[in-house]
């Protein structure tokens, strides 16, 4: 049996950002791994009788290690012809796809990676704001706040300039040390922040800040994610319902 791996992007919730190869290659699936992230409206696009697979069980039940699911995708590879590994957003950031495509590289299997929306250019277009702009933005970056054990925090004041956006994903119990980070970086107090929870799905908030309110945000469910820079500032007229204002520090937070 030849065995085909497909590392799929998922996007970032809602089923019509997935692409039409990831719905299509989903539907040819004998077995999908799936993160928890991925939601069952997209799992329900799989065959009927496709095994569904959960490595990323989350809330205090046992969660598979990297190197069980390396290997776990091996030893399917051997029982299986379309085996689908399914991530939320896209495979290549910070999916933790660079292990797994090891794994698969050691062990003799083809993959194919199938590009998905990130969480980051989801939340932009959710929140109607560009994540470059020609006149104030010449890039942008994706950090994450959290890096692997032993590596200790991401030195976010590094990547931090005025006319470049940051995208930091994974800043959960953060806020305050990436606050400072961008003030030890330079970073005017005024500069737009956006954190963005939920990015498509039906629970999404928008709190619109800034980098000196950044510590006292009400911080939203997760998964959340935080765009800062000049690019991140509301424009939009017509505030949508679940879109807070949060520039003055929170009375909870004052606390
Ligand atoms: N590969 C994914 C990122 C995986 S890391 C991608 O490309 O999007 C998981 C982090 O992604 C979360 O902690 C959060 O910071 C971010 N994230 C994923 N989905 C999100 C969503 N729908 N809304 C906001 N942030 C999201």
């Amino acid at each position: 049996m030849t065995a085909k791996v497909y590392l799929v992007g998922a996007g970032p919730g809602d089923p019509d950002l997935l692409t039409v190869k990831a719905v299509r290659i989903l539907r040819s699936a004998d077995i999908v791994l799936h993160d928890a992230l991925v939601s069952d409206e997209i799992l329900q696009i799989a065959r009927p009788n496709a095994q569904l697979i959960d490595v990323g069980k989350r809330m205090g039940e046992k969660r598979l290690t990297q190197d069980a699911i390396n290997q776990l995708l091996v030893d399917l590879a051997g029982c299986a012809n379309i085996i689908v590994r399914l991530k939320g957003g896209d495979p290549s950031i910070f999916g933790r796809a660079a292990e797994e495509m090891s794994a698969l590289r050691q062990a003799g299997i083809d993959f194919e990676i199938v590009p998905g929306i990130t969480a980051a250019v989801a939340a932009a277009a959710q929140a109607k704001i560009t994540l470059t702009d020609r006149q104030s933005s010449a890039g942008i970056v994706f950090l994450t706040a959290q890096q692997a054990t032993g590596k200790g925090r991401t030195n976010i004041a590094r990547y931090a300039s005025q006319d470049c956006t940051l995208a930091i994903y994974m800043p959960a119990g953060q806020y305050r040390e990436i606050r400072n980070d961008l003030i030890a970086a330079g970073l005017a107090l005024d500069t737009p922040c956006l954190v963005v929870a939920n990015a498509s799905r039906p629970n999404q908030e928008l709190l619109w800040t800034d980098v000196a309110a950044l510590a006292s945000v009400m911080v939203p469910q997760s998964p959340a994610l935080i765009i800062i820079g000049s690019v991140a500032r509301d424009r939009n007229e017509v505030l949508a319902c679940n879109t807070i204002h949060a520039i003055e520090p929170s009375i909870e937070a004052v606390r």
